[in-house]
C-alpha cells in the first residue's frame, strides 16, 4: 500500500494537526506542533510516544534507524502511529525525512498485510494498541519481517506464502461457475472443527517465528500446512488430496517441520497449527506406506 500522506488520525479526518490550523511545514519540529492553547493564553504539551522505525530505501540499501515522537491519542495503535508519521514526517531531532512505508489494509486483523516486528515480536500492527505496548521508557521499534525479501522500509513482499498456497491447491475445485446446489453436508462437529483452521489470513507471523523457514529453503511452514489439513478434509477439496500429500511429501513438505512450536505461539487467529502439523504428518506417512506397497 502506499504511504498515506495525510493524518487520518487526526480528530476531524481533516490531516490537520492536533490542535487544528494549517499542516506543518515539513522542517518543523513536531513537538513545537504539538503545543495547544487552553484559550487563556497558556499551553500544554501532548504526552508523545517515541517511535524507531528500521528504514531501508531497497533491498540493497544500508538500513538506518529513526526516531520519531507521536502525539499520543485514546485507542492509537502502532498504524496510526505511521499515518501521523506519514503526515509529518521529521525526525525527533528535527531532520525533514521520507515518509516510511509499509503495508496494510483492512485495519482490523482480517487482511494480514500490516505484520510487522513490533519490540521484536512479530504481531499485526493494526491489533497493536500503544496503549498496551509496555515501553518502561523506552521507544516502540518497528522491523520489518525477515523471512520475506524487503521492498522498503516496513513493506515486504509476501509471494512466496501465496505461491505455496497455489503449490499446494489450498481451494475447493468446482467445474463452473454455474449454479451447483446446495454442497455435501457437513456435520456441527467437523464445522467446529474446521472453522478455526478458516481463519488463517495469510498474515505470516508463524512464518516469521520459525526456526525451519528461512529465505533460501523451499519450506512452506506453518500456515500452509494448516491450509492443507483444512481443504483434505472437506468433502469436496478432498478430490486433490493426492497432489497435496504429493507435495506434503516432497523437498520443503511437512517433513521439514522441526516441531518448535513458535508457530501456535504467534498466531494472531489462535489456529491449532501443530494438530494440524501432526494431522498432515500422519497422513503422509500412510500415503508413503501405501506408495510402499504399491498401492
Ligand atoms: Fe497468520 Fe496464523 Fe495464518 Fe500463520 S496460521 S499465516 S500466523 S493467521
Amino acid at each position: 500500500m502506499k504511504a498515506t500522506v495525510l493524518d487520518a488520525t487526526a480528530p476531524d479526518g481533516s490531516g490537520a494537526p492536533p490542535g487544528g490550523g494549517a499542516a506543518p511545514a515539513m522542517s518543523a519540529g513536531p513537538i513545537a506542533e504539538q503545543a495547544a492553547g487552553d484559550g487563556n493564553g497558556s499551553y500544554r504539551r501532548p504526552r508523545t510516544i517515541r517511535i524507531r522505525i528500521k528504514r531501508q530505501a531497497g533491498p540493497d540499501a544500508e538500513a538506518r534507524w529513526e526516531d520519531f515522537d507521536v502525539p499520543q491519542r485514546p485507542g492509537m495503535n502502532i498504524i496510526s502511529c505511521l499515518q501521523w508519521i506519514a503526515a509529518h514526517p521529521v525526525t525527533a531531532d528535527g531532520v525533514a525525512t521520507t515518509a516510511p512505508v509499509w503495508d496494510a489494509g483492512c485495519l482490523e486483523e482480517i487482511c494480514g498485510a500490516c505484520t510487522m516486528l513490533i519490540d521484536g515480536k512479530v504481531r499485526q500492527s493494526c491489533s497493536a494498541l500503544v496503549e498496551k505496548i509496555s515501553t518502561d521508557g523506552e521507544p516502540i521499534t518497528l522491523e520489518p519481517m525477515t523471512k520475506f525479501p524487503l521492498v522498503r522500509d516496513l513493506y515486504v513482499d509476501r509471494s512466496r506464502l501465496f505461491n505455496d498456497l497455489k503449490r499446494v491447491k489450498a481451494w475447493v475445485p468446482i467445474d463452473g461457475t454455474y449454479d451447483l446446489g446446495p454442497g455435501p453436508r457437513i456435520t456441527q462437529k467437523q464445522q467446529e472443527e474446521r472453522y478455526p483452521l478458516s481463519r488463517c489470513i495469510s498474515c505470516g507471523c508463524c512464518l516469521e517465528a520459525c526456526p525451519q523457514y528461512t529465505p533460501v529453503n523451499r519450506f512452506v511452514g506453518a500456515a500452509v500446512i494448516s491450509q492443507v489439513r483444512l481443504f483434505n478434509e472437506h468433502p469436496t477439496g478432498s478430490a486433490l488430496k493426492d497432489h497435496r500429500m504429493k507435495e506434503m511429501m516432497s523437498e520443503g513438505g511437512v517433513g521439514d517441520c522441526s516441531k518448535a512450536g513458535n508457530c501456535v505461539q504467534v498466531c494472531p487467529k489462535d489456529i491449532p497449527l501443530l494438530e494440524s502439523i501432526a494431522r498432515v504428518q500422519r497422513d503422509a506417512t500412510w500415503y508413503a506406506l501405501k506408495k510402499l506397497i504399491g498401492q
